[in-house]
């Protein structure tokens, strides 16, 4: 099955998307990539949840990618005692008081638990607690090691283990918590194909992860701190990927920075040659409507033509009541705008220079020649994947075709903008790529008899690191045994 649109869809599964059942009928719709969001559910869920997928994408016989996205070290407060109407949960009015403190006993209308010392200790007068995804937000009058007293700034209902933002400081804590640690494991251990990092600040954290996760995974750093946009291009170096998680983002910085923040890091991700998926909230009215409102599809639409590689459901396919629908709306905006004559002038307006190095002046001639020649299809060889990524970053008009023998670099490439990816038979030789690309291109119906392809691979072949040339290959050409011997 191919798909007639070169943006990815990310749907994250949950209650309302566990079965095969649903998730094959969620991938037939249109989903490349399947996010198990480990903040909700246990360890069991999430197996469950990995082997329908496998199950699915054996059934249908194409790559289908595992994103594993960890909680992240996620502050929360402590429990309320009972009020009056039995309720574990108060009321905060505009202007009172409210303490955070160590105390772990339950809370009531003028303190609560924040069981975090080292987030106590980095607090100063003036900084901003934001509490329930930034719905009360508190403002720091004085703080110790022990406690932080408040004023409230914006009231409203708070109920127990509700999480807290602190968007002004940079908080002192592990990259992974001891949860994240045991979920990575377990996860890789199942086999998937991007690990999420939540709430990363630092290049560093993301080194961290990659230490634990020693290449059995690619890593996606979230982006959703005021720190990580600052440290941005660092973050982006260490990480394989990286998300516009704009639900956080949004707690964290002001809901009117997202627009540019999301249009620097879609930029930012496509130079450097690594996936972006901007995610959250792009049709969240579908959660509970069969259909979306204008502005969401603008939304959808307009990461698009910036140039991300995927768009992502969230609550719209994991608990809502029409995530088939939600699929099928993302997937005719992308055609739709792919379409548009405007969007290939934005796409390559975006383009920037092919770095001075073999591979990306080979992905850039094949770009140029096969959109010169009208070629059906640019077939790309990888080991790692990274011809794959260099290709998708010249985002040309003609499709790509990713071959690998390794099924988890397929499965790794299907976020990829662009990426049909085709797990191939063993080969040795330079004209095997050849014959597997003709074969391919037409089993796929990317190309007919007399159609003419781009094959871009390495030689000697099967030796990663090593692409260095173009072919162009017609359907049905005799098969030259002489041909390429290596
Ligand atoms: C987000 O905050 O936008 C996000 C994708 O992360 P999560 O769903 O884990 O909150």
């Amino acid at each position: 099955m191919r798909r007639n649109r070169n943006v990815k869809i990310v749907a994250t599964l949950g209650p309302a998307s566990s079965t095969p059942e649903q998730i094959k009928r969620l991938y037939e719709t249109g989903v490349d990539v399947f996010r198990i969001n480990m903040s909700h559910g246990d360890q069991n869920d999430a197996k469950a949840r990995h082997t329908a997928v496998r199950q699915v994408e054996a059934e249908v016989g194409r790559p289908i990618a595992i994103l594993a996205d960890l909680q992240g070290p996620k502050l929360r407060i402590g429990v309320f005692a009972p009020n009056a109407e039995g309720a574990e949960e108060v009321e905060l009015q505009n202007g009172q008081a409210f303490r955070m403190d160590l105390d772990p006993t339950p809370g009531g209308p003028t303190r609560v638990n924040l069981p975090h010392p080292e987030i106590l200790s980095a607090l100063k007068p003036g900084a901003n607690l934001l509490v329930n995804d930034g719905k009360i937000r508190l403002r720091v009058t004085a703080a110790t090691p022990e406690a932080a007293d408040t004023v409230v700034e914006t009231g409203g209902v708070i109920s127990n283990r509700k999480g807290v933002n602190v968007p002004d400081v940079l908080l002192p804590l592990a990259a992974l918590s001891s949860k994240d640690k045991s979920d990575l494991e377990f996860m890789c251990g199942l086999g998937v194909d991007w690990i999420g990092l939540s709430f990363v600040q630092r290049a560093g954290d993301v080194t961290e992860a990659s230490e634990l996760v020693v290449g059995r995974a690619a890593i996606m750093s979230k982006i959703e701190k005021p720190a990580a946009v600052t440290n941005i291009d660092e973050i982006l170096e260490a990480s394989d990927g990286i998300m516009v998680a704009r639900g956080d983002l949004g707690v964290e910085l002001p809901i009117s920075s997202i627009p540019p923040i999301q249009k620097r890091l879609v930029r930012l991700s496509r130079n450097a040659g690594k996936p972006v998926v901007v995610a959250t909230q792009m049709l969240e009215s579908m959660i509970e409507a069969p259909t979306p409102t204008r502005a969401e599809v603008t939304d959808v639409a307009n990461a698009i033509y910036e140039g991300a590689d995927a768009v992502m459901l969230s609550a719209e396919s994991a608990v809502g009541s029409f995530g088939p629908q939600a699929v099928e709306t993302m997937d005719l905006v992308a055609r739709s705008v792919e379409n548009d004559a405007n969007y290939r002038r934005i796409i390559d307006a975006a383009r920037t220079p092919a770095e001075a190095r073999v591979p990306d002046a080979i992905t850039a001639a094949a770009r140029e020649v096969a959109e010169t020649l009208e070629l059906k299809a640019i077939c790309c060889f990888t080991h790692s994947g990274a011809t794959v990524q260099r290709m998708a970053r010249e985002r040309p008009v003609v499709p790509i075709m990713a071959m690998t023998p390794f099924q988890t670099t397929a499965r790794k490439l299907t976020i990829v903008w662009g990426a049909h990816c085709v797990v191939t038979e063993h080969l040795n030789r330079f004209k095997e790529a050849v014959w597997s690309s003709l074969e391919h291109a037409e089993a796929a119906e990317f190309a007919d008899h007399g159609d003419r392809i781009a094959v871009v691979a390495g030689v000697p072949f099967n030796v990663a690191g090593t692409t260095n040339i173009l072919r162009i290959a017609v359907i049905g050409e005799p098969r030259l045994a002489t041909e390429g011997g290596d």
